[in-house]
């Protein structure tokens, strides 16, 4: 027997629809490229959206063709994830971090027929251009009075939107068709496309938003900075238009003085972002003895928070850390660690070393962490893994490599190991690409990381695994100080102390300016190892097990 309820598919649209309906007065706020500060409404946002539908239309892209978008957070961009995914094009989100090779590379893969970008993104599109065949139009988005000279055949977005009327009506059609495509970072190999449906899309809005995830509603005002050119900003435009959350968008400028500027213009109560982002931000509110006055929590993830991080939030700011989990391919997001009733009970320490754990998957995502042979481990918070995933809003299956599943048994190998423990909280321990094996064992890069960024003299803090004559590989800690600061090896060794197993305490430091930091803000480990790979190869002491 069905049931005999209304058949409605999970649009996109259907989130500008019930924003502009139910929410239409609420406002979005950008800090546009052109300098200046752009507010409107979900009403407008939602009329505007309509016409660059149709405008898109009238430039000859079809239901199912790529439009790919070079952008930062804003508006104009919001409303080319509706207006693109809404009238059955797939948004196609570059990331502008990426090499030159690799974004052409990614253009000609997805077959992108038109291509929007900020004005900041000219010089790299001008670079690109002999290499972009599939590309028919290129649209700057802005207005008439700020458009570029350039060799290139460009159309103006201001322009577009300009020519239509909203008289629009978002068509109807199957949930299950694509809606936006992203690619993974794809540190080795070539990126490989993630492609989202509306209904995976939706879903995930609503999984996202849940109390126990990024907890967002009407009473919020979100400020992505995590960028919609990575994972749809964490779903942050769906989630918020779904729950009519104010929404504020940073522009290019994401140092810590221009994002506190912003967080307290507008009030910001709640944002989402990578730690490195973070970090910048505290730096510049501890240098100038600053307050945050509307402030409530942040979500961060994308790369493990450090636990000084998350301690220097809640104590020092009395903002309430989300420690979120999620990867490209999982939309991306999968877990979060929010306390249980129980648990907020129990004293600050142990608060912490839970928050800092990646947390419980959200209704939607199932998770599991499995031995070599594919046996899945015990709940226990200690036996450590391979990290599987599954769900409506995970990959099946990659971007044009039908016939090539990457699933096993039905589930995504992730390619982090983890611990999964008795409440539910998963906890990453490692990629597998970084785990370091010293004489047949694993120790967690991750955790020495956190240990190192507890020290105040610590900025940045890598560990890689090295080649050691002894025992295979042994921790090298490689670290940027904070500046003025003198700290020496054996005073950063010493820290270790007591916090860990002797074993695993690195067996050396070397201090540098930087670390390379990838297309998404994460720390690359990879010219790193390439870099120190002889630096143990004739140390034959080291720590004993
Ligand atoms: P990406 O697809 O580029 O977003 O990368 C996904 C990967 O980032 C995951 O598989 C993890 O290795 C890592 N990652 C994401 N969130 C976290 C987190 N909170 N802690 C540790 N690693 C994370």
């Amino acid at each position: 027997m069905l049931g005999q309820m209304m058949q409605q598919p999970l649009l996109i649209s259907s989130l500008l629809q019930h924003a502009e309906r139910h929410h239409g007065r609420q406002e979005i706020v950008s800090r546009r490229t052109e300098g200046d500060i752009h507010r409107y409404t979900f009403a407008d946002m939602a009329s505007r959206s309509r016409r660059l539908a149709k405008a898109l239309r009238e430039l000859g892209v079809e239901a199912g063709e790529r439009v790919g978008t070079l952008a930062w957070n804003g508006y104009r961009h919001l409303e080319l994830y509706f207006a693109a995914s809404g009238s059955g094009a797939v948004l196609h989100t570059l990331n502008p971090r990426l090499h030159p090779d690799q974004l052409a590379w990614i253009v000609e893969h997805a077959q992108d027929q038109v291509l929007c970008f900020d004005l900041t993104f000219l010089p790299q599109i001008e670079a690109l251009a002999g290499r972009l065949a599939s590309v028919r139009h290129l649209v700057v988005m802005t207005d008439r009075a700020h458009m570029p000279a350039s060799g290139l055949s460009l159309v103006c977005y201001e322009d577009l939107v300009g020519a239509q009327d909203d008289h629009y009506s978002w068509p109807a059609f199957d949930e299950n068709l694509a809606s936006s495509l992203c690619y993974t970072s794809g540190t080795t190999g070539n990126p490989k496309g993630v492609l989202y449906s509306h209904r995976s899309t939706v879903l995930h809005a609503y999984g996202g938003a849940l109390p126990d995830s990024m907890n967002l509603s009407a009473s919020d005002c979100v400020l992505p900075v995590v960028p919609m050119f990575h994972v749809n900003a964490w779903g942050l435009p769906y989630s918020a238009c779904m729950v009519g959350a104010k929404i504020v968008f940073p522009g290019p400028a994401l140092d810590g003085k221009s994002l506190y500027d912003l967080f307290e213009a507008e009030q910001v109560t709640m944002s989402a972002g990578v730690p490195t982002v973070w970090q910048g931000l505290l730096d510049h509110v501890i240098a100038g003895g600053l307050r945050f006055s509307a402030m409530k929590r942040t979500v961060i993830g994308g790369s493990a928070c450090p636990l000084a991080m998350l301690r220097a939030f809640e104590e020092d700011y009395g903002i309430h850390v989300i420690h979120g989990w999620g990867m490209t391919e999982t939309s991306p997001f999968g877990s979060a660690a929010v306390l249980t009733g129980a648990q907020r009970c129990l004293p600050p320490e142990q608060r912490y070393a839970i928050q800092a754990k990646q947390g419980r998957c959200v209704f939607g995502i199932d998770l599991k962490v499995v031995d070599d042979s594919g046996a899945e481990l015990p709940r226990d918070g200690a036996s450590a893994g391979h990290l599987l995933v599954r769900g409506p809003w995970v990959l099946a299956q990659y971007y044009r490599q039908d016939g090539d599943s990457p699933l096993v048994d039905g589930w995504f190998p992730t390619g982090d190991i983890a611990t999964i423990d008795a409440d539910g909280f998963m906890q990453i321990t490692d990629r597998t690409k970084d785990v370091i094996k010293s004489g047949g064992e694993w120790i967690s890069s991750i955790e020495l990381e956190n240990i190192a960024m507890g020290h105040p003299e610590v900025s940045m803090a890598a560990c890689i695994g090295v080649a050691h004559a002894k025992w295979d590989e042994r921790p090298l800690l490689v670290v940027v100080r904070k500046p003025d600061s003198a700290m020496n090896r054996e005073q950063l060794l010493d820290y270790f102390c007591g916090k860990i197993a002797k074993w695993w305490t690195p067996d050396d430091v070397v201090f540098v300016d930087e670390i390379p930091l990838g297309a998404t803000g994460k720390m690359l480990k990879g010219p790193l190892r390439e870099r120190y790979q002889r630096h143990f190869l004739h140390a034959h002491q080291g720590n004993t097990h």
